[in-house]
């Protein structure tokens, strides 16, 4: 049988059909055109928790982009495979003439999608890839001699004077849905196929509310009320445009907008620093002598230290896949400083439970918090967990809702804050010393 003649767009971490830059030239490239989305088993099969709430919120997303593809008389191709061994049997069943996709900046990424270019080439298909998922990525935003920035505030300045000179570009994708490769429906494995319980992800849709970003800075800091955007999940799987968002932002001040900079600095700095995955950012952390107590850290991780608002923290985490992030910033200095535990233990464990897991975020956060990162607080700087808890909760309205049938001493603390403290600043100290 003749092989029918497509263009791909592989979606990863931008599941959807408006503003999407790949499917966008994509369908404009003149050739029918296949969406295809790959559960990758490299990924997949390396995730113990088989309730992971992010592989359903992937499902009921490419589920939700299926049905409007019906519309179109079109199909999501959906392969359970490694992505080579997808790309070698999409190449089986159809002449493909180029593949699109979004650039993807995690190591990971990079190596896997240097394989698939490498495949493409050597059967004579063309490879595209364009930016998505940031404003600016890579070397985009450099110091006036061509280096990357390592500071915040300088780096952001820099973003946003080249942001105020070029207008943004919005691709618009969901007009062009027409020139979708017409096809009945195609494999769409199941959540069991995948070796996954069939569960809800129970996320909000996106919701880009004016309204909060505008009164973000009064909001932001305060754990019981809803004063953040929730949107960080949609991020992450590319399910909001990032353009959308940071015009918006653009239009109520700094506040919100800085802290979608954030998490283009971290990027950059993944990017352009490899080595933070599992080393600090500088050097001379790397000799702290960590206690690493693992029945303590079983306490952090249950929300078991009898400090109310690390504990309301952990479990908010445990229960919903989120936390807010003051209390990321307490229940990680907890961790690195008050039980000097390695915080690529914590890392780790915001990893495995959080929804909006980033690499780069994840990372540059954790080590902000202990102080080793490369734009951190300072090593001396422990948050008290008692002083934050007052301050950013008086009435204990978040500790109340995360901590069921909370009273006070209703754990004894695994440390004293004090002595923690001390302790820490002279582990600190004694690392700088031996360098
Ligand atoms: P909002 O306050 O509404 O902010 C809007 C968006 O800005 C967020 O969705 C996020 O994309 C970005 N943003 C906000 N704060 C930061 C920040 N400090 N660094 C980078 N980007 C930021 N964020 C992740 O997306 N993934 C992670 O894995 C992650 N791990 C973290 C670990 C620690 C220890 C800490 C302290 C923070 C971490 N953060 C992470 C950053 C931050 O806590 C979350 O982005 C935020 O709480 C998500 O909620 P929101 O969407 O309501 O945020």
């Amino acid at each position: 049988m003749e092989r029918k003649k497509i263009s791909i767009c592989w979606l990863r971490r931008d599941l959807r059909l408006q503003d999407n830059a790949a499917l966008y030239h994509a369908l404009n490239s003149g050739t029918p055109v296949l969406l295809v989305f790959i559960f990758d088993k490299n990924i997949l099969d390396q995730l113990e928790n088989k309730t992971d709430r992010r592989v359903a919120f992937i499902y009921e997303t490419l589920i939700e982009l299926q049905s409007t593809l019906y519309q179109h008389k079109s199909s999501l191709l959906v392969l359970y495979d490694t992505p080579l061994k997808a790309f070698k049997k999409i190449n089986s069943l159809y002449e493909i003439e180029a593949i699109f996709v979004n650039h993807d900046y995690e190591p990971y990424a990079i190596k896997r999608d240097e394989e698939i270019k490498n495949l493409a080439a050597e059967h004579q298909i063309k490879y595209y890839s364009f930016k998505d998922q940031v404003i600016f990525e890579e070397s985009e935003v450099m110091k006036p001699d061509d280096t990357p920035y390592t500071v915040f505030t300088p780096y952001s300045k820099m973003w946003k004077n080249k942001f105020s000179e070029n207008n943004i570009t919005f691709y618009s994708s969901e007009r062009l849905l027409t020139h979708l490769l017409k096809s009945k429906p195609l494999d769409f494995p199941s959540l069991k196929d995948l070796g996954f319980e069939d569960i809800r992800s129970n996320v909000p849709d996106p919701n880009i509310d004016e309204n909060l970003i505008a009164h973000y800075s009064e909001t932001r800091n305060t754990p019981a009320i809803d004063g953040t955007s929730h949107l960080s999940v949609h991020l992450r799987f590319g399910t909001v445009s990032i353009r959308k968002l940071v015009k918006t932002a653009a239009e109520y001040g700094d506040a919100f907008l800085n802290e979608l900079i954030w998490r283009e600095f971290f990027m950059t700095i993944l990017y352009h620093f490899p080595h933070v995955v599992n080393h600090p950012f500088y050097k001379k952390y790397e000799h702290i002598k960590w206690r690493n107590n693992e029945e303590e850290f079983i306490k952090w991780c249950k929300g078991e230290t009898g400090y109310p608002l690390v504990d309301a923290g952990m479990r908010q985490l445990n229960e919903v896949g989120w936390m807010h992030n003051r209390i990321r910033m307490v229940t990680g200095s907890f961790l690195t400083k008050d039980l000097l535990i390695d915080w690529r233990w914590g890392e780790a464990y915001f990893a495995e439970k959080l929804l909006d897991y980033e690499l780069s975020s994840n990372n540059g956060n954790w080590q902000w918090v202990a102080g080793c990162g490369c734009d951190s607080a300072p090593y001396f700087r422990v948050f008290n967990p008692g002083l934050q808890a007052s301050r950013f909760d008086p009435d204990q309205v978040y500790i109340k809702k995360w901590i069921k049938n909370y009273k006070e001493n209703y754990l004894p603390q695994i440390v004293d804050h004090k002595m923690a403290r001390t302790r820490a600043l002279n582990a600190y100290k004694k690392a700088f010393d031996s360098e």
